[in-house]
């Protein structure tokens, strides 16, 4: 730019604005002309040119003075050395913010996969749930990158153009910003589908001047009748975007020559009341068609849009679309929500934060229901928004959270001690209870005393692992010793039934090899466990009276375990060890014990190897064993089942089991309902090996199940062999 130009242009941005606002405009000027300089763009021009581009979109636009200077600085953080704390030490918030905000986009990579295009547009949502000027900015980097793109190698052009078509002119739609989506569109679709482009371009202008005049002569009449009643109004002729006229041919199924309403003509005059004054006016030089006519001033559509639409019969009965709106819906027409920052005025109705909060439910609305069946947006509102809420805090700040989450989940959100103290809260203002789900859009305001504190229902009230975690946390910590005290009483209780007490000698000598078998490290764990209800205190006490009686049992049964084929030690007690639970089939091989006869081991038990390991040398404790399979016993195995829930599920497995003639002894179910899994424990008795996978295999071809596996109970093999 010239010196003249500079100073022009510098004179636009100033305009009508405060002396201290325009300082700062002409601080960030010089600012980020300095850090770009000597940095060239792809066409050659100096980088700087951009920014000054991408500025004058947004003074057309007539934003406030924040954005304007975020603009002059928008690719400073990415593309030059200044770093963000500089930037914050120069620059009042919230230029800098803004600044990191439009950066923070420009890094997100959206040719990826579809999930990750989600996660991009979810990423890119957030940014503008802070602020959503930093958006507004985006629109104009892209649009004149999209200017400007002849410049860039064929590749990137399409990928751009792309990105562009699918995420930026629709989001662009969604805001309103009805300008630019045009643009970006018709720039994109010259990229996308040159030929269809050039078609239509060829074919407007063919077709141009005959409508042409027609449409000056429908100005002329209109302007004169206008100006008869007294009534101030501008008028103008506007062509559809090519885009939009080519997704109206491939929509609908029509040739060119078919779209006859890509023309219209455009009423803009000062108030509401003026709009319908002008459509009566209308109505009275031609007749209107039927069905034809849309009141957006009364209804305005979702994006705040406003305007009288018409068609009627116009000169030589040619259809004619009029739109009719004072030059306030004007502007929100064409610049959506930018519209709320015009500078120039100084009413403001809203404060910052309603303006943000609306936009942003409004925004979260329409995600919600975009109408472009493509694919992206499947996955969109698939995978990124059924299962997420947006909240807000009464700040205005994001906070996002799973579905389902409760007004906790938020109060652990924010911080730890906010939840600990949590004892209500009030989402839109309202009072709730704190087992309310949370909406997107929701307002929530956690109220806290310093006299609360979580307790254990809580846990069934949040959704999220953090807030989970940390009620537990806080009930293992503050309330350790309310729950020893408990579990002291229960298991107290427990050993009565067997004649023992907590002072008894008996338990006392054995307490420690309980503690170790439990992998507890002292009494009050143990306590604490079976008083937070994880540990049951009658299998606790059961394993004080078992260690007392068990030698003598076994010693005076002497039994057999019936199929084992010993070599030499025919009268030798044997039993099946529990630590992998050897079935028919397995390789297994026999241990003696000290005094307890020979357990069977399967060859490859962990367990074993390691009873191997600390004897080391010492291997004629090993005895080889066999099946004997004239005589097998019944097995009893542990199966674990993992399977997407479903209605029938549990039956559809039974079923399956009872197929082979086998019976279930035992079976357990739980539902992870955040995963939709359900989790199944079945007991069942099994002849051999050869059954056993038979029945893995039925099991795994059942509808929905995810795995299957063996399972042996970890606590019970634990000194098994001591
Ligand atoms: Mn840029």
């Amino acid at each position: 730019m010239t010196i003249a130009e500079v100073k022009t242009f510098l004179a636009d941005l100033k305009k009508d604005r405060s002396p201290e606002d325009a300082a700062l405009i002409e601080k960030a000027y010089n600012f980020a002309e300095e850090a770009h300089r000597g940095q060239k763009r792809a066409s050659g021009d100096p980088y700087f040119s951009h920014c000054v581009a991408v500025t004058r979109l947004l003074l057309e636009m007539e934003m406030d003075t924040a954005t304007v200077c975020a603009g002059l600085l928008h690719d400073i953080l990415e593309d030059t050395a200044v770093t963000f704390n500089l930037l914050q030490g120069e620059f009042p918030e919230p230029i800098p913010h803004l600044v990191e905000g439009v950066t923070k986009i420009s890094t997100i990579r959206f040719r990826s996969n579809m999930e990750k295009q989600a996660e991009n547009l979810r990423r890119m949502i957030l940014a503008m749930a802070k602020d959503i000027r930093v958006i507004i900015i985006k629109f104009c980097d892209r649009l004149h990158n999209m200017r400007t793109l002849q410049y860039l190698p064929d590749q990137k052009q399409l990928i751009i153009a792309r990105d562009t078509l699918d995420i930026y002119a629709p989001l662009a739609n969604r805001l309103g910003m009805m300008q630019i989506r045009s643009e970006l569109e018709d720039l994109a679709m010259k990229y996308l589908y040159p030929d269809d482009y050039q078609e239509l371009f060829d074919k407007t202008r063919l077709r141009a001047p005959k409508r042409a005049s027609l449409i000056d002569r429908t100005i002329k009449i209109l302007e004169r009748e206008i100006a008869k009643r007294g009534i101030h109004a501008m008028i103008e002729g506007r062509s559809k975007h090519l885009y939009g006229i080519f997704q109206k041919m491939r929509k609908q199924n029509i040739t060119f020559e078919e779209v006859y309403d890509f023309t219209a003509i455009r009423i803009i005059t000062d108030t509401l009341e003026l709009c319908y004054d002008i459509l009566g006016l209308v109505h009275s030089l031609w007749r209107p068609i039927p069905n034809r006519f849309r009141d957006f001033i009364a209804l305005p559509k979702e994006n705040q849009y406003q305007s009288l639409h018409t068609t009627v019969v116009g000169l030589e009965g040619e259809a004619t679309e009029i739109q009719i709106r004072t030059g306030e819906m004007h502007r929100v027409a064409e610049y959506g929500v930018a519209a709320h920052w015009k500078y120039k005025e100084g009413k403001k109705g809203l404060t910052d934060i309603d303006l943000r909060l609306q936009w942003l439910r409004q925004l979260i609305e329409w995600l919600k229901d975009i109408p472009n069946p493509g694919e992206f947006i499947d996955a969109l509102r698939g995978d990124v928004f059924a299962d997420i809420v947006f909240c807000f805090t009464p700040k205005g700040d994001v906070v996002e959270l799973p579905k389902g989450s409760t007004p906790l989940d938020f109060a652990y959100h924010i911080h730890t001690e906010i939840g600990n103290l949590c004892i209500g809260a009030r989402v839109n203002k309202k009072y709730v209870s704190l087992k309310t789900p949370l909406q997107s859009g929701d307002v929530v305001e956690i109220i806290t005393s310093n006299h609360a504190h979580p307790s254990r229902d809580w846990l069934d009230l949040v959704q999220t692992s953090r807030a989970r975690n940390k009620i537990k946390h806080y009930l293992k910590t503050k309330e350790l010793d309310q729950y020893v005290r408990i579990g002291r009483d229960l298991l107290q209780k427990a050993l009565k039934t067997k004649g023992l007490s907590l002072s008894h000698p008996v338990f006392l000598e054995k307490l420690e090899g309980v503690i170790k078998s439990l992998r507890e490290n002292s009494l009050d764990d143990l306590l604490f466990e079976i008083g937070f209800g994880s540990a049951s205190a009658s299998d606790i006490a059961a394993r004080f009276g078992k260690l007392e009686e068990k030698p003598k049992r076994k010693k005076g049964k002497k039994s057999h375990a019936p199929g084992i084929i010993l070599h030499g030690l025919d009268n030798a007690l044997v039993r099946y060890s529990k630590c992998c639970n050897p079935i028919p089939g397995d390789p297994i091989i026999g241990f003696v014990t000290r005094g307890r006869g020979i357990s069977i081991h399967k060859s490859s038990c962990p367990a074993l190897m390691r009873q191997k390991i600390e004897n080391s040398g010492d291997s004629s404790r090993i005895v080889q064993v066999e099946w004997d399979s004239e005589n097998l016993p019944k097995c009893q195995v542990n199966l674990r089942v993992v399977a997407r829930d479903r209605t029938g599920l549990l039956k559809d497995l039974s079923g399956t089991i009872s197929q082979i003639g086998l019976n279930v002894e035992e079976s357990h179910s739980r539902v992870i309902s955040h995963k939709n899994q359900a989790v199944f424990r079945f007991v069942i008795f099994i002849d051999d090996t050869k059954q056993l996978n038979d029945l893995l295999n039925r099991i795994k071809n059942v509808p929905g199940v995810i795995s299957i596996s063996r399972i042996v109970r970890k606590q019970d093999t634990q000194g098994d062999e001591k």
